[in-house]
């Protein structure tokens, strides 16, 4: 891989975070029985992965307990290989890390440098897909740094670009495993054919629900912890979801989380909510043969914000779905506003929330990378 030119830390950037960590620190406490510093807690609730945070700014040739959970989580996002001894990984920070950290932030857009500084931690923080970046050793993400000043596409596919049979224009699909969630099976019915609907709109694919698993092509469940599959759950927060290349065609959601089906997700009450369409939407596009993408407008980006919608396919979406399976002469294009100035919105108006800041830093973090 190549040293990208933008190693420099942009000062509208350092700014920007520090106001959005200062106003995470004055931000109120709203319970008297909270232990001291905001932070601490946020990070205790927002994710397995909180500890990263005791890791900024630790770089190359140290050793400091936790770099070993590093290595776990970027070997199963795809950045390492698995340890090769059975004691797992060590907690020194060696030149294989700091390799799999550099692509880690080419792959988000963030400054190229292999250390844990603060935006890394941040944007590895951040709930996400379960599904690898990087598969087989090959990154399948296209990397940010330039993209937007030349237009070029960064949607991606699973190696060897596996897709439904062209003759197939209609899939089925069932929800088949529903028992840990609350929430009603019309109301998971209505959001499935919603998020289906994203993407036959672009495409000449149709999908239909079937109440039979073994007529449908796709089934979808919600299961936890470890399922069988060898992609155990975590919990609220950190992994949300993941789904099966074509044409395997399993969706399984982590039951862990407060999954929000109807009504508007940023008025949730709880700060862990996460937008079951917008998720839906995003593992879709596995099911269908996308792979992550670099975009952070796209579907296909892999962290989304809690107490956030993302349903509207962008451009980089659109294009890729379309050269796998054409386009719906119908469709009449994204309706997406430019990403900038849209997460840049969202991301203030969450900062008034404690325990979203922490992720909302990540948005305007990357929101400003792409944007400059
Ligand atoms: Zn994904
Ligand atoms: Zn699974």
């Amino acid at each position: 891989m190549t040293m990208a030119s933008s190693s420099t830390t942009s000062p509208l950037l350092v700014l920007i975070t520090a106001m959005a960590v200062a106003a995470l620190v004055a931000a109120p406490v709203s319970s008297a029985d909270l232990p001291s510093g905001v932070a601490s807690i946020a990070s205790k609730i927002l994710s397995p992965w909180s500890a990263f945070n005791n890791l900024t700014g630790c770089h190359f040739g140290e050793e400091q307990q936790g770099v070993a959970k590093v290595k776990d989580y970027l070997a199963h996002f795809g950045y390492l290989p698995e340890p090769s001894s059975s004691g797992g990984f060590t907690d020194i920070f060696d030149a294989d890390l700091e390799e799999a950290i550099k692509v880690y932030q080419r792959n988000f857009g963030l400054d190229i440098n292999g250390v844990m500084d603060a935006p890394t931690v941040t944007q590895m923080m951040a709930p996400r897909c379960g599904v690898a970046d990087v598969i087989n050793g090959t990154s399948t993400m296209g990397g940010a740094s330039s993209a937007h000043v030349h237009g070029r596409n960064l949607y991606t596919y699973f190696p060897g670009s596996p897709t439904w049979p062209r003759s197939r224009k209609s899939l089925k699909y069932a929800i088949t495993q529903t028992s840990l969630t609350s929430i009603d099976r019309a109301t998971l019915s209505q959001v499935f054919a919603r998020a289906f609907a994203r993407w036959s709109a672009a495409t000449t694919l149709n999908f239909t629900e079937t109440t039979s698993a073994n007529d449908a092509d796709i089934t979808i469940g919600f299961y936890a912890g470890d399922h069988g599959d060898g992609e155990a759950f975590d919990g609220p927060l950190g992994t949300l979801a993941h789904a099966f290349s074509p044409t395997d065609g399993r969706f399984h959601l982590d039951a862990a989380e407060t999954w929000v089906a109807s009504g508007d997700v940023s008025q949730a009450s709880s700060d862990v909510a996460v937008d079951l369409e917008s998720v839906a939407v995003h593992e879709i596009g596995h099911l269908l043969g996308l792979g992550h993408s670099s975009e952070l407008d796209a579907i296909m980006y892999p962290t989304i914000t809690s107490r956030t919608r993302k349903v509207d396919l962008a451009s980089d979406d659109v294009v890729g779905i379309q050269s796998l399976y054409g386009g719906n002469p119908n469709f009449k294009g994204v309706t997406t506003s430019p990403s900038s100035s849209r997460d840049m919105d969202s991301a203030a108006g969450e900062l008034s929330r404690p325990w979203s800041a922490l992720v909302a830093v990540a948005a305007v973090a990357a929101g400003l990378v792409v944007a400059l």
